[in-house]
């Protein structure tokens, strides 16, 4: 912990400047609930889980399995509870004010791996490539396969405080007829930026975080106020990815991967990309693990949808990987403002991730 004094200041998101987070770090603000630390499943197999080798009779058919069917280290099913579906059991209707559009679209689930309770950062690296290169596949497959959809949203719950309902290592696809209203804003304000400044946002953020030294200095008296080493939000680095401690984020221990070289569209991303994005996403879940003492967590991938209103977007967007730790309960002062707390300061967090490996 750092001997600094504490801060308490309201922090705007520069990617989405309608989200802020208030830091404040003196002990004793602490609207949020601790979330309880549950035990990680470790298990290497359990006898009736459908997701682990040797049962997959008892899950729906595979739809795609790496590197084959028979000796798969990767398998995609459709899932059991699908929450979108392509049968159109319900038309749009609207009444009043009230609308409602059909919950079109496919979501399926991607067994990580044969292990049941393996953990991302002990993976292997060619592993985790695959793993990787399997949420790649499947999106463009379903980008080419149905032309109404928009967004393939691949994420991962893991952990109970996550919303894992299955103790299986598992990750998740949706694709929708809908840009989601978060990957929404982003690329939208990303390219506002751009027409601005002729500058991808995320670039510049990337070039901050490796180069700039700032000074704060107070307006009246002119002392010092803080000196902030942008340095200071790096958390890991690989030769093509880099992974950063964002300067607000909604979850304390929020850690975002992006492309080093600027790319719009997962799809985008080359074997090499991806061999070296696995080392560095191993890496950061490895830190993460270490220093929350066994992660819940859920990471998803915001990547450039596909549609006529962002056909644009290329040189204004840029694709990344969110990884969000939970370890509170949002409070009602957080759900009902939208300002979320965080009692560690993105600084400290940053250094105790670098300090963990
Ligand atoms: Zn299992
Ligand atoms: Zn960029
Ligand atoms: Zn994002």
């Amino acid at each position: 912990m750092s001997a600094v004094k504490p801060i308490r200041e309201i922090r705007i998101n520069p990617t989405l400047p309608s989200e802020s987070v208030l830091v404040a770090t003196e002990r004793g603000l602490r609207p949020r609930k601790e979330e309880e630390r549950v035990p990680r499943d470790a298990r290497e197999h359990v006898e009736d889980c459908p997701f682990c080798r040797g049962n997959e009779e008892r899950t729906p058919p595979t739809i795609l399995a790496l590197p084959n069917e028979r000796d798969w280290q990767v398998r995609i099913v459709h899932n059991l509870y699908p929450v979108l579906g392509t049968d159109n059991r319900q038309p749009d209707y609207s009444f009043g004010l009230q609308q409602a559009l059909e919950g079109y679209g496919h979501h399926e689930v991607i067994i990580d791996h044969g292990r049941h309770g393996i953990g991302i950062h002990e993976m292997s690296e060619s592993h985790l490539t695959l793993v990787l290169q399997t949420y790649q596949q499947r999106m463009d497959t379903l980008y080419a396969a149905d032309e109404r959809i928009s967004y393939v949203l691949v994420f991962k719950n893991f952990g109970r405080a996550a919303g894992a309902s299955i103790g299986h290592t598992h990750s998740q696809l949706i694709a929708l007829p809908v840009i989601p209203e978060n990957v929404y804003n982003e690329v939208a304000h990303s390219r506002d930026y751009y027409d601005e400044h002729r500058q991808c946002i995320f670039c510049s953020l990337i070039d901050e975080a490796l180069t700039f030294e700032g000074t704060i200095y107070n307006p009246e008296s002119g002392e010092l106020r803080r000196r902030i080493d942008i340095g200071q939000y790096v958390v890991e680095r690989g030769e093509r990815f880099i992974a950063i401690k964002p300067f607000a984020s909604r979850y304390e221990w929020e850690v975002h991967i992006l492309p080093l070289v600027h790319q719009s569209d997962y799809l985008q991303a080359s074997a090499e990309d991806l061999a070296d994005l696995a080392r560095v996403l191993g890496r950061t879940m490895a830190r993460l693990d270490k220093v929350l003492g066994g992660a819940q967590y859920n990471y998803y991938f915001h990547t450039a949808p596909r549609c006529e209103m962002f056909a644009d977007c290329d040189p204004s967007y840029h694709w990344h990987l969110e990884i969000c730790p939970r370890t509170s309960i949002p409070s009602g002062f957080e759900l009902g403002s939208g300002l979320f707390v965080t009692t560690i300061s993105p600084e400290d967090a940053a250094a105790r991730l670098r300090e963990a490996l």
